[in-house]
């Protein structure tokens, strides 16, 4: 019905047909067991019912024989004093007692009277009525029944003539002499005072009780409880000389109530929380294999993730034990993981050598001080060593608790090769700029040399006169003449020697080195160098050092290289202005934002630097100029960069501009202050 993919995209919420099978029979259980625990109440009602209608016959069927049994003891007292009468030795005073004896005792009858065979009354417990005639035409009937059958006879209730009750059954017992009918003895029974003397009072109390002819016309009925409900009813016949009546019972009982019956309440209840729990049950278990399932998605992602990953991870607690490395890893340092995980230190990939410096990560790591990031060197199974990266976060289980550590492992060895190539080539960069800034400078050099060179000839040529001159006269030489020539002469070989040796370490090609270096020392280094190309442009420099500048780690050839660029560029910048605006400032300040740090300006009066300059001014090879080879302000950065400080340029407000480069201070060492000064160099 559902497409397989969509079945296994909502495989949680279409159980397969064994997951169907799983839950079927305890759903099947569930179900029987709530259809008995639903039964069993409506089993208990039937029964109480069915005991209810038992009784209810049972009560009906005594009733039925205790009004029997009360008319049968009147029957036999009216049959006895019938005999008396027929007898004719008993005196009439004495029926007539015997008669009120039998009214007294017995309720239910409301007259006896006696009538001769005319029809006229002998004897009566009241007035009415006055003749066998007077009697309602049923009783009448009655009558004429019993004297033709010679035997007693019920007649069929009625109330007396013109009236409407009370309804009367009469009890006609013809009274024969012999053959000789001689008269009637009538005893009236009052229907309602059957219902009331005969029925007790716990029965009529329960049930509705009626007395019915055979048309089942109701004659009379009790109903002390209220009217019955007809729910549990029975029918009774009382079968008397003459005429059948019924005894109808109707409880005033309704059905057993379902509900409020304790049973039926705590069963629904119960059936209630049961199908809630399984639901919550289903539901709970849809949503743990739903969470399984993803869990399973996640757990492989993770697997695919970190079989494919480059970068060794290794997981461990917090006693330092591995539990966890990835392929890469074991790849990285060629041990299997079986091998791996539960190793305590020192673990298989620790380089002897660098032994000490692990154990002192491996008790920080312990002591909770874990470095994030840091470079160390690891040995492979082969004994080979190569760098890596190691970057190591704190491993939190969902509870927010430590449990351990997690690392990530770069193998930096390719990197390493690259940034030692790079630098190499950096190096050989800059030393063939300086090469080329040497040959800018070639002929102001050579210039400069002549000088101390020449005066070397002079006062050597000057020495070897006086020699000459004192040879004719032997033994007359001073040597102490000498002496002022040639020191003077010794002066200037070591000022050549000097530019000679400052130009031999600006261009030797060398590995950077630092050491803390005063700034005054620093400028002071490279002003020589400075003042050659300022000669030649006619340019004045101007030195301002702030006083308590601190010193600088760096490497200070290549600060110089930075200075050189700088100026040359200033003062390059300055050759068509006007000559009195020829002056390149260099001024040396602590760093207004960061006083920590120092910032070396260079500004110029030049022509300034436009736009389209300024965006491609730090790129490689870009020089606006026909000579100009474009790496000066690109080598500038990357040195000033190296130093972890920055290189900008800006405007100078009064036209030209200004070169701007900071360098982090060493901590608070100060440097005896320099004195300003201004060298002008102009003519
Ligand atoms: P090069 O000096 O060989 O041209 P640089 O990298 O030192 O190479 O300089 C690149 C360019 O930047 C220069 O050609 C010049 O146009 C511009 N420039 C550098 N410094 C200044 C300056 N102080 N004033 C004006 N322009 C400058």
């Amino acid at each position: 019905m559902f497409s397989r993919k969509f079945r296994q995209k909502f495989n949680f919420v279409f159980p397969t047909r064994r997951q169907a099978w799983r839950w079927l029979l305890p759903i099947l259980l569930v179900f029987l067991f709530l259809s008995t625990l639903l039964w069993l109440p409506w089993q208990t009602q039937r029964m109480e019912a069915n005991e209810r209608q038992e009784q209810l016959i049972a009560d009906t069927l005594w009733v039925e024989q205790t009004i029997r049994f009360q008319l049968a003891r009147d029957e036999e007292t009216l049959h006895l004093i019938a005999a008396d009468i027929t007898a004719g030795d008993t005196p009439e005073q004495r029926v007539r007692d015997r008669i009120m004896a039998l009214m007294r005792n017995n309720h239910e009858l409301s007259r006896i009277a006696q009538f001769d065979a005319d029809g006229d009354l002998v004897i009566s417990t009241d007035d009415t009525p006055a003749s066998l005639s007077d009697l309602p035409p049923e009783s009448l009937a009655a009558a004429e029944d019993a004297r033709n059958a010679r035997s007693p006879h019920y007649s069929h209730p009625a109330p007396p003539r013109n009236m409407s009750s009370p309804m009367l059954l009469d009890y006609h017992v013809p009274l024969f002499k012999g053959d000789e009918y001689i008269g009637d003895l009538v005893a009236s029974y009052s229907l309602s005072s059957i219902l009331s003397e005969m029925v007790p009072w716990w029965f009529a109390q329960d049930n509705e009780i009626a007395i019915v002819d055979q048309d089942d016309v109701v004659l009379d009925r009790r109903a002390a409880g209220g009217p019955g409900r007809g729910v549990y009813t029975h029918h009774r016949p009382l079968e008397l000389d003459g005429i059948t009546l019924s005894l109808r019972t109707n409880s005033v009982k309704g059905e057993p109530k379902l509900l409020p019956s304790l049973l039926v309440g705590s069963v629904i209840a119960l059936s209630l929380g049961l199908l809630w729990s399984l639901y919550a049950l289903w539901r709970d278990i849809n949503r743990r294999l739903a969470a399984e399932g993803a869990l399973r998605q996640q757990v492989a992602f993770r697997t695919a993730m970190e079989n494919s990953l480059m970068t060794g991870l290794r997981a461990r607690d917090l006693n330092g034990r591995i539990t966890y490395v990835n392929p890469a890893f074991c790849e990285m340092v060629g041990i299997p993981a079986e091998k791996l995980v539960g190793k305590s230190p020192p673990m298989p990939y620790w380089a002897p050598e660098a032994m000490n410096e692990y154990q002192q990560r491996f008790s920080q790591v312990l002591a909770g001080r874990v470095t994030p990031q840091f470079e160390t060197v690891f040995q492979r199974s082969n004994g080979e060593r190569f760098p890596v990266l190691i970057f190591e976060s704190p491993l939190v289980d969902d509870t927010g608790k430590q449990t351990g550590w997690m690392g990530s492992i770069l193998d930096i060895s390719d990197r390493k090769q690259v940034e030692d190539l790079n630098r190499r080539q950096q190096e050989k960069l800059q030393a063939s700029a300086r090469l080329a800034t040497m040959g800018e400078i070639a002929s102001t050099l050579a210039h400069e040399l002549n000088q101390p060179l020449a005066a070397i000839s002079s006062y050597t040529t000057g020495a070897l006169n006086m020699i000459d001159s004192h040879a004719s006269k032997p033994g007359s030489l001073d040597l102490e003449i000498l002496k002022p020539a040639l020191e003077k002469a010794g002066i200037q070989a070591q000022r050549a020697g000097h530019i000679i040796r400052s130009v031999h370490t600006f261009v030797k090609r060398r590995e950077p080195s630092r050491e803390p270096i005063t700034v005054p020392e620093l400028i002071d280094s490279v002003i020589p160098l400075i003042e050659l190309q300022a000669h030649q442009f006619f340019v004045a420099i101007n030195t301002r050092i702030d006083s308590n500048l601190p010193s600088v780690l760096a490497d200070r050839v290549m600060l110089e290289q930075v200075l050189l660029n700088l100026t040359r560029n200033a003062i390059e910048a300055m050759h068509d202005v006007d000559p009195a605006r020829r002056i390149l400032r260099i001024v040396a300040e602590r760093d207004a934002a960061q006083p920590q740090n120092v910032v070396i300006s260079v500004i110029d009066n030049g022509y300034g630097i436009s736009s389209e300059v300024a965006e491609r001014l730090f790129s490689p090879f870009f020089s606006t100029k026909a000579e100009g080879m474009g790496m000066g302000l690109n080598i500038c950065r990357t040195a000033v960069e190296f130093h972890g400080g920055t290189l900008t340029h800006a405007g100078n407000p009064d036209g030209g501009t200004i070169f701007r480069f900071s360098l982090p201070g060493l901590g608070d060492t100060f440097v005896p202050s320099a004195p300003d000064s201004a060298i002008i160099n102009g003519n």
